[in-house]
């Protein structure tokens, strides 16, 4: 799996300096300080010519890569496998860092941890794409939340969450409200996801290898796309859509790769998702595993 390369570090965290800057403001009261010396505000790329990024030097995988993110996942050439439920577990996390790295907003901190057969890893980031990046059936969802994760050796995981318009989310509603400018970041109160994303992962889940959806498009990413989508109010999806328009990278082609349709509880569905399985195949996969 990948490793964590300096580029990648130097897209995931901030300087040290501005951490404690942020801590002393905060000491003094200031919880919503900004800080906008940030780095990343210079590392935007252009999401109208995503087919350009590999003729940039150090992104080159995004144009010779083979095993490339975001897909579509074709669901009738899924391989079924019956499977525990991904064992991610949530942890409130207080006076995290919020970022607008000027492609999306991201939210530091360990706020999850995830064991899987190759080790544990815990949560560094999450943010958003809008529309999502990676497709179902073709069928394309208004936002999508990556998690990123890492282990011990800095490989890396991303667990996706696919939202559909609906009731408010209110686990988002600061992470959502008030955004920083771009290049700017500053700090919420609290995030804990725990409420609003705990059935989630416990339902059905694909899952297949792939790459970071950004520069440089790094190979060796393992991916979890959970097949039970989260809810967002059309106010917070607009609020989020009115700073980063279309940014998602179109699928890319998955070159021969396997995609695993890891179904949990096969017998009442998976956890209630949005139907993928024809009730034919439910029943096939009841008297599968049930014989
Ligand atoms: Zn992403």
């Amino acid at each position: 799996m990948l490793r964590v390369s300096s580029a990648l570090v130097v897209l995931m965290t901030g300087s040290s300096g501005r951490r404690q800057q942020l801590a002393q403001e905060n000491v003094k009261g200031t919880r919503r300080a900004r800080d906008c010396g940030n780095a990343h505000a210079q590392k935007i790329f252009d999401y109208s010519a995503t087919d350009d990024w590999g003729n940039t030097a150090g992104w080159e995988t995004c144009g010779t890569g083979q095993i490339q993110s975001p897909i579509d996942i074709d669901i009738g050439n899924a391989v079924n496998v019956h499977s525990d439920p991904l064992s991610l577990k949530f942890t409130s996390q207080s006076q995290v860092k919020r970022e607008n790295n000027g492609h999306s907003i991201e939210v530091h901190g360990d706020f999850a941890n995830l064991t899987l057969s190759v080790g544990s890893f815990a949560a560094s980031q999450f943010h958003f794409h809008s529309p999502s990046e990676n497709t179902v059936g073709g069928e394309s969802f208004p936002l999508e939340m990556h998690i990123v994760m890492a282990d011990a050796k800095q490989s890396l995981v991303v667990v996706s969450v696919l939202f559909e318009e609906g009731a408010e989310n209110t686990c988002l509603a600061q992470t959502l409200d008030n955004e920083p400018e771009t290049g700017c970041d500053d700090e919420l109160a609290a995030v804990d996801l725990t409420d609003c994303f705990t059935s989630v992962m416990e339902g059905d889940y694909w899952s297949f290898d792939g790459s970071l959806t950004t520069p440089p498009c790094s190979e060796g990413v393992k991916w979890n796309v959970m097949h039970k989508t989260a809810t967002i109010s059309s106010a917070q999806l607009a609020a989020f859509q009115a700073k980063y328009t279309g940014n998602n990278r179109p699928t890319r082609p998955l070159n021969g790769r396997k995609i695993t349709h890891n179904v949990v509880n096969a017998s009442d569905g998976g956890g209630g998702g949005p139907g993928w399985i024809p009730p034919t195949w439910l029943a096939t996969l009841w008297l599968w595993f049930h014989a």
